[in-house]
């Protein structure tokens, strides 16, 4: 069986299934449409299926070792700027990071796979899972067993940053891991004719948000990366009273565990020392979100020699402060998370993920079919 001959015979389908789901989007945990037209091919094709909300686990094959792969099927909270007749029919949704197209390749890859099962060397578990984007679904899933058995599991994301039909595969840390900090700074409110009245908490607000750039830029070693970004800021309602409080809230980065501890340890002794410093007080909430995405080296070369023996160009992808929730799935079987370059020039395709203009070169979709039914045929 050749997988991007097979892949390329239903070229239509799969293109036809990603511009369906995307006319249709649904945000995180409300995958009911999507998720529904999904286990119905996968009942339809012979596969044993369980439901997990709107997240659905797929098993298919009797000998072997168990492969998994999986897709990511929730859209963004984005007003679709594209013109195009498959344009979002959702008002203030669309799938702007491409998980239709991820559904699309993994429904056709699910078909190939039911239609050769005879020949499968390995089990084959599928995961199409909900709320990639901040809902952390992944956990949800392996709650629910979705790793239970599983050997290796392989996700595929389309990447922007990479020319149509670059398969990017890299070993190691790829996606980055990613925090969150809520903040409440404290002072004492009153009249803006009156500042030492009062503790004003806004110029110490902004002693900390400037502190903050810092810690990468001081504390953390040159060599590592990572991130501080504060993301809102929220501080009184009118021009002439000083507030009582403001709120901030924004995300951190890292790819080690040292990186991650400092950072936090940074936070709150930068925040703690300027507040106090200000005779004002603090509170403060920060947490990791997920884990970094680290691929294993073995399934990565892996990746790479199906990809190859499906003619598919291959580079090295670089690494992403960008996160996924395939990093949950990674910490506890080995495997790879995979992307697949979808920038088009000529067609326009350029607005990176999450953009209103973001858009999939569909030509890239079999291949992404193909390189999943080599992986389930691989030997792991
Ligand atoms: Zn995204
Ligand atoms: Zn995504």
């Amino acid at each position: 069986m050749n997988p991007l001959k097979e892949a390329l015979k239903i070229k239509d389908q799969i293109i036809a299934w990603r511009r369906d789901f995307h006319m249709h989007p649904e945000l995180g945990y409300e995958e009911e449409r999507t998720s529904k037209i999904v286990e119905e091919h996968l009942k339809e094709w012979g596969y044993r299926t369980k439901r997990v909300g709107t997240g659905i686990i797929a098993d298919i094959g009797k000998e072997g070792k168990t492969v998994a792969l999986r897709a990511d099927m929730d859209a963004l909270p984005v007003q679709e700027e594209n013109d195009v007749p498959y344009k979002s029919r959702v008002s203030g949704k669309m799938h702007a990071c491409g998980h239709d197209a991820h559904t699309a390749m993994l429904l056709g890859a699910s078909k190939i796979i039911a239609e050769h099962k005879e020949e499968l060397p390995n089990k084959v578990r599928l995961i199409f899972q909900p709320a990639e984007e901040g809902g952390n679904g992944a956990l949800k899933m392996i709650e629910d067993g979705a790793l239970k058995g599983v050997d290796a599991i392989f996700g595929l994301h389309v990447w922007m940053e990479l020319p149509s039909g670059i398969v990017g595969i890299r070993e190691g840390p790829f996606m980055a891991g990613v925090g969150r900090f809520d903040i409440e700074i404290e002072g004492k409110g009153g009249h803006g004719a009156s500042p030492h009245e009062t503790i004003d908490p806004v110029p110490i607000a902004a002693q900390v948000i400037l502190a903050f750039q810092t810690i990468i830029s001081r504390n953390l070693n040159p060599l590592e990366s990572g991130v501080v970004s504060v993301g809102t800021i929220k501080a009184g309602e009118a021009f002439n009273v000083i507030p009582e409080r403001v709120y901030m809230n924004g995300t951190y980065r890292f790819f080690t565990q040292e990186t991650k501890k400092l950072i936090e340890k940074r936070i709150e002794e930068v925040l703690k020392g300027i507040v106090i410093a200000n005779n004002a007080s603090y509170k403060l909430k920060i947490e990791e979100v997920a884990p970094p995405t680290i691929n294993d080296s073995s399934m990565a070369s892996l990746t790479k020699r199906v990809a190859q023996k499906l003619g598919l160009k291959v580079e090295e992808v670089p690494k992403s402060m960008g996160s996924e929730d395939f990093s949950f799935y990674l910490q506890k079987v080995p495997g790879a998370f995979i992307a697949l370059g979808i920038r088009n020039e000529e067609k326009r395709i350029i607005y990176p993920h999450h953009h209103p203009k973001f858009n999939v070169d569909e030509e890239v979709l079999p291949l992404g079919t193909a390189l999943e039914v080599g992986l389930a045929f691989g030997k792991i």
